[in-house]
């Protein structure tokens, strides 16, 4: 229905259960949507998770002396930027914490992507697929794309000091950075792809 409606101009907006953006797609084609028609039509796939804001009145700088210290900067790869720690104030009950903020990621097709669409429903690639050297899945294409992993979104406001990791991991299960040498590419949410912020624009 919905996609029937996409196919004759109108703007659908649906929400789906899924652990990533990308999962989207064979969740859509298990739920009956064929591949193709994904392809002509999908326009956005967006993927958020809502995570606890540090309280800014309390919070402090994240130190080697913090307990949490160590798994940060071994998720951050070192890099913890300006990353901060919870303490407990008076205006959060203690709980070092205060309002809510999204970490997002955002799937837009293009004209290099949506080929692979196809690919990541079940269906038969088109020959845009596989090109030498190029990308072989969605993901990768995606990521060629500039598509940032809901990882990449949250280590950035770690860094920033917005939130922790260990309320990241609280409400979304990432990957570990140490899980597979052999797919090091693959297995490193946090590693930034710059210092833009675009998955955030996007999604506002
Ligand atoms: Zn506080």
């Amino acid at each position: 229905m919905a996609i029937k409606a996409a196919m004759t101009g109108h703007l659908v907006l649906a929400t789906l259960h899924t652990t990533n953006a990308l999962g989207a797609i064979p969740r859509l084609v298990d739920l009956g949507v064929p591949a193709y028609l994904l392809e002509e039509t999908l326009l956005a796939v967006m993927s958020q998770r809502l995570v606890r804001r540090l309280c800014e009145r309390c919070s402090v700088p994240l130190t080697p002396e913090n307990e949490e210290y160590e798994m940060t900067a071994r998720w951050l790869q070192n890099d913890i930027g300006s990353a901060r720690a919870s303490a407990g104030c008076g205006s959060c009950d203690g709980s070092g914490y205060s309002g809510r903020l999204a970490i997002a990621e955002v799937f837009l097709p293009d004209d290099e992507t949506r080929p692979f669409i196809r690919l990541a429903g079940g269906g038969v690639a088109g020959p845009r697929v596989g090109l030498e050297g190029g990308p072989t899945t969605l993901e990768e294409a995606a990521i060629a794309q500039g598509f940032e992993e809901l990882g990449v979104d949250a280590a950035k406001k770690v860094r920033r000091g917005a939130t922790t990791m260990s309320e990241i991991l609280r409400v979304h299960r990432l990957e570990g950075p140490d899980e597979s040498d052999d797919d090091a590419d693959g297995a490193s949410p946090s590693e930034p792809h710059g210092e833009s912020d675009q998955a955030e624009e996007r999604a506002a």
